[in-house]
């Protein structure tokens, strides 16, 4: 089904589970039902902050982080949700290297467990750059609930791009929420 491109990596089983939610038109309110509001981290500074608060916490030891923003354009440019760069510029003759995090903007309007799962992802990166056995037990040490949490951040991304928001955007007012069925 091509429109479960989100879920590529998992088993036919849960697929077809979720083609089932879809077809009888209960994904959106299996996903309000439990993740009821959208966060409300909308800006840069606000997700730095966010992102500092849990890198203080599990990663105190790990590079400075320069800069975490949302990116807008990550998921035309990126396959990806997330993006973690390590930039190294001559600045003044001096060889800096700068950590930076950027986040699709999709998550700004998303759960704050959704916004979570990403940032755990992109600083777990700071530590652990391929995704190996290492790298998934950082992010489960930051957020013992991260594969859940991915699988049901991936059903909330298959749900946007069938067409359906989930959240009341407060900067388009005007625009439609779910359609509960
Ligand atoms: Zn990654």
């Amino acid at each position: 089904m091509r429109q479960l491109k989100y879920l590529a990596g998992y088993s036919e089983k849960v697929t077809q589970q979720v083609g089932q939610l879809i077809s009888e038109d209960q994904l959106g309110s299996f996903l309000l039902k439990k993740y009821p509001a959208a966060h409300d981290i909308r800006t840069d500074r606000l997700l730095y902050d966010f992102t500092m608060a849990i890198k203080s916490e599990f990663l105190r030891n790990s590079q400075p982080l320069s800069k975490v923003a949302y990116d807008g354009k990550i998921s035309l440019v990126h396959p990806a949700l997330g993006l973690h760069s390590f930039v190294s510029r001559v600045q003044g003759g001096k060889l800096k290297a700068k950590n930076e995090i950027r986040v699709a903007s999709v998550f700004k309007l998303a759960p704050i467990e959704f916004l979570k799962m990403i940032v755990v992802h992109e600083l777990a990166h700071l530590k652990e750059k391929d995704h190996d056995k290492a790298f998934y037990r950082l992010c489960e040490h930051m957020e013992p609930a991260y594969h859940q949490l991915e699988f049901d951040m991936r059903l909330y991304l298959t749900h946007l791009d069938l067409g359906g928001p989930l959240y009341q955007d407060p900067e388009k007012p005007g625009e439609a929420k779910l359609r509960m069925v």
